[in-house]
């Protein structure tokens, strides 16, 4: 397995900060990366999803700063060299790390009408830039630390979205909800079921284990095609309505109708895609609430709608699927994320999956001559205030 990761817990952090501020943090909090059971590229297409928490997480110290005439970040990180700073009351994108932390921060300074400084030190094992939502794991962590040193309450549901907030209008990333969602909300073993609409969520049992296989595809390999789907799923609805006009999203319109529809290709596949993927995130959660699992059938056929209808594969993301499900002990498997690089994962038993990883590692190296990184990992704690 994928490691050695760096140094990422409440101790790290607190000795990092006492060395670069030299004095000791006043709250610590943390959260986690999140990975996608099933429900792909319905996010904003007024679908579901079932992310789950994941073992590896962002720690965030905060304490206050008196002395300066304006209020003023500074923030540390183990894992980049620069000390960031930002005004707090006219901050400005700087397009660096820190970006992320004033976007959080900022607005709860002035909200609190608490005009103080902060310094703030994070460290982390989530690996970034992977998909597994490290930039969700700093933005909700720091909403949580620096909520706790300026006294204001702060619900789990509200630190989601003063995250969302941030990376959407202040850092500039176009994300739907579930990343922040998933980092503030998730439970040990539990799947977090998200209706990415409303907001509206429960939870389903989920006790499997994962392995999280980081293909390493490059992500200037990665990029481009997405606001391309986004274009597509627009116009479909658009399509749809002529005919519906009531129909209140993508995701809403049953797969019979988008066949009636006779749309142009490729938007009648991308219709097709999102109609069918958010009923098997409805399936999978019925599933794992009548004591069951997800169906190798729920999640290789998310796979391979993802692949041939939505497009958003590539042949390395297809051989580590049908390569893991002929391993013994392994359910099933299928590309998670926006697709086109990134991660997959595969699901089964703990012993299954660690005998699984080696073989895959060294088989996905000798084909593609790319190293993937691949972490186990089952359904963990959401985020947390460790220490007032
Ligand atoms: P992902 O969320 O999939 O990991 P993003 O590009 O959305 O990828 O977020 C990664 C970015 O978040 C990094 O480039 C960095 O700017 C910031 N980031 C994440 N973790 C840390 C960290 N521990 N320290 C500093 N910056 C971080
Ligand atoms: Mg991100």
């Amino acid at each position: 397995m994928t490691s050695p990761s760096p140094a990422a817990d409440a101790e790290s952090v607190r000795a990092l900060f006492v060395d670069r501020f030299g004095r000791p943090p006043e709250v610590i909090a943390s959260a986690p990366g999140r990975v996608n059971l099933i429900g792909e590229h319905t996010d904003y297409n007024g679908g579901e999803v079932l992310p789950i928490a994941i073992a590896r997480r962002t720690w965030v110290a905060a304490g206050r700063r008196e002395g300066d005439r304006e209020p003023t970040l500074r923030a540390v990180s183990a894992t980049h060299p620069s000390m960031g700073t930002s005004a707090l009351r006219t901050p400005t994108r700087s397009g660096d790390w820190w970006d992320y932390l004033t976007g959080v921060a900022a607005p709860l300074v002035t909200a609190g009408e608490s005009y103080t400084s902060l310094d703030l030190a994070v460290t982390s094992d989530v690996p970034a830039g992977a998909g597994l939502s490290s930039s969700a794991a700093l933005e909700v962590a720091t909403a949580l630390a620096v909520a706790g040193v300026l006294g204001v309450p702060l619900p789990l549901e509200e630190a989601a979205m003063t995250a969302w907030r941030a990376e959407t209008g202040f850092v500039g990333v176009a994300c739907g909800i579930m990343d922040q969602y998933a980092s503030a909300l998730g439970r040990a073993g539990e799947a977090l079921h998200l209706e990415c609409d409303t907001a509206r969520y429960d939870y389903a049992p989920f006790a499997d284990t994962l392995l999280i296989f980081d293909t390493a595809i490059p992500r200037s390999l990665r990029t481009s095609h997405y606001n391309e789907r986004r274009a597509e799923c627009d116009e479909a609805l658009r399509l749809l309505r002529e005919r519906w006009p009531a129909l209140p999203s993508l995701a809403a319109a049953e797969p019979e109708q988008v066949l009636e529809a006779r749309l142009p290709d490729p938007l009648d596949r991308r219709a097709l895609h999102v109609s069918r993927e958010t009923r098997r995130v409805r399936d999978a959660v019925a599933a794992l609430r009548a004591g069951g699992h997800i169906s190798r059938e729920l999640l290789v056929g998310s796979h391979e709608s993802l692949r041939d209808l939505y497009e958003c594969s590539r042949p390395e993301l297809d051989w580590v699927v049908e390569r893991s499900i002929t391993l013994p002990g392994v359910r099933g498997a299928r590309l998670t994320g926006a697709g086109w690089g990134g991660c997959a994962i595969v699901v089964g038993e703990e012993g299954a999956l660690r005998d699984a990883a080696p073989v895959l590692a060294r088989e996905y190296e000798a084909r593609f001559a790319l190293v993937p990184r691949l972490w186990l990992s089952s359904a963990s704690s959401g985020a947390r205030v460790e220490e007032m």
